[in-house]
């Protein structure tokens, strides 16, 4: 996609501070970090979002970032992270091509963990069955 600004990164046409390349992914570090060492695990093909993402590309993006997150929690001293990914604009996914965020996270870093919501054991079940009965087809 031309104007994608991930395959720009990708083909080296804009800079960007990749830590980890290979034929399928490059990883680079967010532009606009939620902490220090912010980094996007990002397939080298073009995909809309991790739904579009061949199985084999989104397995390998999940490993590569659990393999990257832990020399970024040794770089930073991080105390965890967060393995993200937001799929459709709803979901916050501003850019249109597959990535996952790894956020380091610290101690008392101030970043809340999502609120929840009441839902009833009846629906609770409703949703359970659906879910798995569209598994099944
Ligand atoms: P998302 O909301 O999941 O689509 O996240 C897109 C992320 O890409 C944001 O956190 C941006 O800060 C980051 N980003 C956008 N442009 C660049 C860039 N040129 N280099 C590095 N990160 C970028
Ligand atoms: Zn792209």
């Amino acid at each position: 996609m031309n104007n994608c600004i991930f395959c720009q990164i990708v083909k080296k046409e804009i800079p960007a501070d990749i830590v980890f390349e290979n034929n399928s992914v490059v990883a680079f570090l967010d532009v606009n970090p939620t902490n220090k060492g912010h980094t996007l695990v990002v397939s080298k093909r073009h995909f809309a979002d991790i739904c579009e993402t061949d199985d084999s590309i989104a397995s390998e993006i999940f490993v590569k970032a659990k393999n990257i997150a832990h020399m970024i929690v040794r770089a930073v001293h991080a105390d965890g992270f967060n393995l993200i990914v937001n799929n459709g604009s709803v979901a916050g996914q501003v850019v249109m091509h597959t990535h996952l965020h790894i956020v380091p996270r610290f101690r008392d870093d101030g970043l809340k963990q999502w609120p929840h919501k009441d839902i009833s054991k009846e629906e609770m079940q409703e949703i359970k069955n659906k879910i798995a009965s569209f598994l099944k087809e």
